[in-house]
């Protein structure tokens, strides 16, 4: 049973959802029905009559003017053509003649003094010199129009209402008729139309709640309505890259796990034996420190990397500046030629003075140092590594060279993704795949360009170029 529904009576009563696409479909069209059915009542019903009688008015007033210019004797073709009934009454001491009459049903025949005035005095109500007037009168289910001739005398033109009476009456009743079958119908029609706008969305919400468990192979159906058919294709990519991070992030755990645990079982294991071998075997555990030290060192700068990455994830904002970079890499060299002298490296730099870039320093010499230390630690056996600083028009263009194995072509994309590493080396290098792709990171993130070229056998020369300040 779902949330609307519930028992009452052991019956299973449904609640309607207010808040559904089929109620809001349905008052929806329910409201413009009403709105059209009550214009059409209030065009129908109210302004009917009113515009029936000023038609009526006009007739009669198109009547009276023919009659002012026609003889008595052309009264009778006049009858005909407008199918009104004529009279012409005389005023005389409070009584009023009846001077011509078509059939002498509404004042009396010729000559005939008129017995029920009720109707006269009506009229005259609205009536004067220049005005005429028209009424219905119900009891006798005519209407009479009155207007004051040149000679004094009154003319009265009327017609029977029954005609119009019917004609409204019918026509209200089609109204009532028309308007419930509108209604009966926009509730079919709305059941129809949200039936065929939710069944695809019901197919996504299905989708949606698989998804929602984690069921990365779900497919959204991109087909229906435009609009429908651009969320399913949405979802369709928001799935895949849900697949592809959740995949990433498996990975990511699996390697920082990995990566953490193998120097803490190293250093457990060499501090067990210095505890309880080689405590007093002066050379072994020394030996055995120095390997507790390296792995020490190793923690340290995986978390520094792990750190770095997530910081620069977490908040990309650049503290950006204009500073020099060939300072940045000159600094950078000075740090690292300590193997010059230490370990037999032959590490040599080119670099221009004055180079001014916008950047972040700490960010780029980090990028820099990575880049470098990569060089030294991927090097050839000559221990060769080149740097270069160069200007190259508007742009200042770093290269990192050494004499390496060179990356084969199908890794060249791969080195700059995180925890990638090559599994070959010829020196056994204790990275952690981090590295470049911090440098990668910082270096989008000052829109510098970059790359690698590298030859296999020969070596590689790690690149980039940022723009200059212009001076
Ligand atoms: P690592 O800590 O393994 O050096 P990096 O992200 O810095 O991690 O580099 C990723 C991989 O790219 C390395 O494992 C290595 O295989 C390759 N690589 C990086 N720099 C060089 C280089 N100068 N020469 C050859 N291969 C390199």
């Amino acid at each position: 049973m779902n949330e609307n529904q519930h028992k009452k009576g052991g019956r299973l009563i449904k609640k309607i959802d207010f808040n559904s696409f089929k109620f809001k479909v349905w008052i929806t069209l329910m409201s413009f029905a009403v709105i059209i059915i009550g214009l059409l009542w209030i065009s129908q019903v109210i302004f009917l009559e009113y515009y029936l009688n000023s038609y009526k008015l006009n007739e009669f007033r198109s009547c009276r003017d023919e009659l002012i210019s026609s003889s008595e004797s052309q009264y009778n073709t006049l009858e005909g053509k407008f199918g009104f009934t004529i009279d012409v009454l005389k005023e005389d001491d409070d009584k009023y003649v009846v001077e011509y009459s078509s059939n002498g049903l509404n004042f009396g025949s010729k000559d005939q003094i008129v017995s029920d005035k009720s109707i006269i005095s009506e009229s005259l109500k609205n009536t004067n010199e220049d005005k005429d007037s028209l009424i219905k009168n119900n009891k006798t289910s005519r209407y009479y129009y009155c207007a004051k001739l040149n000679n004094g005398r009154l003319l009265f033109l009327s017609q029977s209402t029954e005609i119009i009476d019917s004609t409204v009456k019918i026509l209200r009743t089609q109204m009532v008729i028309a308007s419930i079958t509108i209604l009966v119908l926009i509730t079919c029609l709305s059941v129809i139309v949200s039936a065929i706008f939710t069944k695809d969305i019901s197919k996504l919400s299905d989708s949606a709640k698989k998804l929602a468990k984690s069921d990365y192979s779900v497919v959204f159906e991109e087909k229906g309505n435009t609009e429908i058919a651009e969320i399913a294709s949405a979802l369709n990519y928001a799935t895949k890259e849900m697949a592809v991070t959740t995949n990433l992030r498996r990975e990511l755990i699996a390697n920082v796990s990995h990566d953490l645990r193998t120097p803490l079982t190293i250093i457990k294991g060499h501090a067990e034996m210095i505890k309880d071998i080689t405590g007093d075997n002066k050379a072994k555990r020394e030996q055995q420190l120095d390997v507790i030290i390296k792995e020490t060192d190793r923690l340290t700068i995986l978390v520094r990397d792990m750190l770095e990455l997530s910081r620069l994830e977490a908040n990309p904002e650049l503290d950006k500046k204009a500073l020099s970079l060939s300072d940045i890499v000159t600094d950078v060299f000075d740090s690292l030629s300590i193997y010059n002298e230490k370990d037999g490296y032959n590490i040599t730099a080119d670099i221009d003075d004055d180079l001014l870039v916008f950047a972040d320093r700490t960010r780029l010499q980090l990028a820099t140092y990575n880049l470098i230390s990569n060089a030294i630690n991927y090097t050839g056996e000559d221990k060769r590594v080149e740097i270069k600083l160069k200007r190259t028009g508007d742009k200042a263009r770093f290269e990192v060279k050494d004499t390496g194995d060179g990356i084969p072509d199908e890794n060249i994309k791969k080195i700059w993704e995180r925890y990638y590493r090559a599994k070959e080396h010829k020196r056994s290098v204790a990275g952690n795949g981090l590295g470049l792709s911090i440098v990668k990171t910082i270096l989008e993130l000052h829109q510098a360009e970059f790359g690698v070229d590298s030859v296999l056998g020969e070596g590689s020369v790690f690149w980039y170029e940022i723009n200059l300040i212009d001076k």
